[in-house]
């Protein structure tokens, strides 16, 4: 049956299909029984209304599937390496086949705008997984000269690391799955993956085209439910090798101290507060747009949002003015709307997370330049906001918003704006826009952040390690870096 919901928007059939059925874990290549379990409502951001249910797992639930994914590790550690290049790349081939079906489940679950979840979100997943299908085949130890006494032949070999518990945000969720499933299945690990509570249904279906694709039972399983149940039982277990934990910074925090327990290791992609600092020999139009991009996209709700800009007063006005009409003009609204740039916000609990920070910086003293509201009676919509006046110790200027609210500031030194952007517990990414070399090696040196990007965007790419310094996490996701984090080394020692 196809519907239709208050945007106006037709549910293709099989997706409704999808949104109708009972969903449960998935635990050991099958659905888990789902009777007399509690059920969390799935809310479509754009219209507020409940388009499907999932289920709150539990305790137990985590044991069912971390004893599948026990049981399932000596087989598929063993599985050639070809063999697992194969299937990991099939599943970019799944995904890609499926592209509009999963398209739609980002749009009504997180309500990003489709254009953006396919061209995005389903087009970097596809991508993830042909990328570490290529490192299977290329994951290899190193022999060692050894300097004691005796005649010692010695290697060192790379094993995965084991049953590994991974756990995501809503922001890009089928995207952030493949970030952690690909390197986690590339290593030989085998895997329980934890959706976000908002958002789980992308992950549902590709725990579906993950079978298809040839990967083995118990390989990954995937429980629904709340962070606090779930996520936590995971993060403690006993029986975990590692967890792999993107969000915030907060709940990274509790990852941390409950895995002391067995003290599994622990990787962490947190939060950030990127600054952009543009100097005055910047291009005006192409820095007010990467600005405006980098903290509009996705509503603001990514780790790497520029959520502050550092403009040198000699352009400052003409920077702001621009960001003011490039915020004033964005096309706000419902995702499937060709034109609409910009969704609503994740949930109504979100958004008024977001609002709050704007109040609160208003109230203290600081100027809103444009925003600072909600758009329409339907959905959990917010307008693109612009914050000057602020004092560095500001909760604004501090704190993650992960909405559409920017701080813009003038300075007058340029090592007043390398100290702005570095008085902060987070360093995920920091971007810059000059023309001059000079300039640019210096800033290299001097900014702290995971990632510094010159006259480019900075987002993220398969195969540059992306991650963050300070309390923007533990290690790095991507490239070879993200493929050792679910490795370990191994020195043999053979004497003849
Ligand atoms: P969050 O609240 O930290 O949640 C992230 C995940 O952790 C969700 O699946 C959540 O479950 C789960 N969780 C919550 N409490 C937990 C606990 N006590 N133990 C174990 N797991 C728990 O973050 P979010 O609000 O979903 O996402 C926004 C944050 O993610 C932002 O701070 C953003 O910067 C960060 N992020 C970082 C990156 C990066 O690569 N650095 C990328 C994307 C997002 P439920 O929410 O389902 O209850
Ligand atoms: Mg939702």
């Amino acid at each position: 049956m196809s519907a239709s919901n208050d945007s106006g928007f037709r549910v293709s059939p099989d997706v409704q299909n999808f949104l109708d059925r009972r969903h449960s874990h998935f635990i050991n290549g099958q659905w888990s029984g789902d009777s007399g379990r509690d059920s969390i409502p799935v809310i479509n951001p754009t219209t507020e209304t409940v388009i499907s249910h999932i289920v709150a797992g539990t305790a137990e639930d985590v044991d069912d599937a971390v004893s599948a994914a026990r049981g399932a590790f000596p087989a598929w550690r063993a599985v050639k390496p070809a063999a697992r290049a194969q299937i990991l790349w099939k599943i970019a081939d799944l995904i890609e086949r499926d592209a509009p079906m999963l398209t739609e489940l980002e749009f009504l679950d997180n309500g990003k705008p489709l254009l953006h979840a396919r061209r995005g979100d389903v087009a970097a997943a596809i991508e993830t997984f042909r990328y570490f299908a290529g490192w299977c085949t290329k994951i290899y130890g190193r022999t060692a000269t050894l300097s004691k006494p005796g005649n010692i032949h010695a290697y060192t070999v790379k094993e995965p690391v084991g049953v590994v518990g991974l756990i995501i945000p809503w922001n890009f969720p089928l995207l952030m799955a493949a970030w952690k499933l690909a390197p986690a299945l590339a290593a030989g690990c085998t895997t329980i993956l934890k959706p976000a509570e908002e958002t789980s249904l992308s992950a549902l279906r590709l725990a579906e085209l993950l079978t298809e694709a040839g990967v083995p039972d118990g390989v990954v399983n995937v429980v629904t439910g709340y962070g606090h149940v779930v996520g936590a039982a995971l993060a403690a277990h006993d029986n975990v090798d590692k967890v792999s934990f993107t969000g915030s910074t907060e709940v990274g925090k509790l990852i941390v101290r409950a895995a002391t327990g067995n003290l599994k290791k622990v990787s962490l992609e947190l939060g950030g507060k990127s600054p952009v600092i543009v100097l005055p020999d910047a291009d005006v139009d192409q820095a007010a747009q990467s600005v405006a991009d980098g903290i509009f996209h996705n509503a603001g709700q990514i780790c790497a949002a520029g959520s502050r800009t550092y403009i040198h007063r000699s352009i400052y006005d003409a920077v702001l003015e621009k960001l003011h009409t490039k915020a004033e003009t964005l096309r706000i609204g419902p995702g499937h709307k060709p034109d609409t740039q910009m969704g609503p916000l994740v949930s109504a609990k979100h958004r008024q997370r977001v609002a709050r920070y704007v109040d609160n910086s208003i109230k203290s003293g600081s100027t809103l330049v444009t925003g600072g509201t909600t758009v329409g009676d339907c959905g959990f919509f917010y307008k693109p906001t612009i914050i000057s006046g602020t004092t560095i110790q500001a909760p604004i200027v501090q704190e993650e918003v992960f909405g559409p609210v920017l701080v813009a500031e003038a300075y007058d030194d340029l090592d007043q704006a390398i100290s702005w952007s570095n008085n902060s517990i987070y360093g995920l990414v920091a971007r810059v826009w000059t023309k001059d070399i000079a300039v640019q090696h210096y800033l290299a040196e001097k900014l702290e952040a995971g990632t510094i990007s010159f006259n480019a965007g900075g987002g993220p790419d398969p195969n540059l390690p992306f991650g963050g310094y300070k309390q923007s996490g533990w290690g790095r996701e991507h490239g070879e870096d993200g493929l050792e984090l679910f490795l370990q080394t191994k020195s043999v020692l053979v004497g003849y």
